[in-house]
């Protein structure tokens, strides 16, 4: 049997705000963050919940990563979000999750070569150590598997 392989796309964690799956501040459904221009990384944000109506704007905002489960938007509630380890594993939406989860089940991680070098900017490298831990692996998989069939899948 081979060993399961994971290869770093070097994509970043900004790459991975393009749509968000947050809480709905008025409602507490599942509401999205989503970008009008896929190509520019600091388009306006729309923060769109399809249960209550809700529909906010925001111009061009900045990035506001914090250790919370918050998106870097608007600072609303991560609606992937499960307790492992003590701490808070958490995801902007389930491409973020599922590479994640794939990282993590992975033995053989490889990293790709960037024409400027080796890439240390990209989301897997930066995860925090304790979810790369190889001690805590069957925990981290284990709390994104509850979070698959907690039934929080109803996305269209
Ligand atoms: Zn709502």
């Amino acid at each position: 049997m081979y060993p399961k392989r994971f290869q770093d796309n070097g994509l970043s964690k900004y790459s991975y705000t393009t749509r968000i799956l947050v809480k709905c501040p008025r409602c507490s459904a599942l509401a999205q963050i989503v970008t009008a221009d896929l190509h520019k990384i600091s388009s306006d944000r729309k923060l769109v919940c399809t249960h209550c109506g809700l529909n906010k704007l925001k111009s061009s905002p900045g990035y506001g990563f914090s250790y919370k489960p918050v998106d870097p938007f608007f600072g609303e509630l991560l609606w992937l979000q499960v307790n492992c380890c003590g701490k808070t594993l958490w995801f902007f939406n389930y491409e973020h999750m599922f590479k994640v989860k794939s990282y993590v089940e992975a033995s053989l991680r490889e990293n790709l070569r960037f024409s400027h070098g080796w890439s240390n900017r990209s989301m897997v490298s930066r995860l925090p150590n304790w979810v790369k831990s190889a001690k805590n692996r069957n925990n981290v998989l284990k709390a994104i598997s509850n979070l698959e069939k907690s039934g929080k899948i109803s996305l269209s």
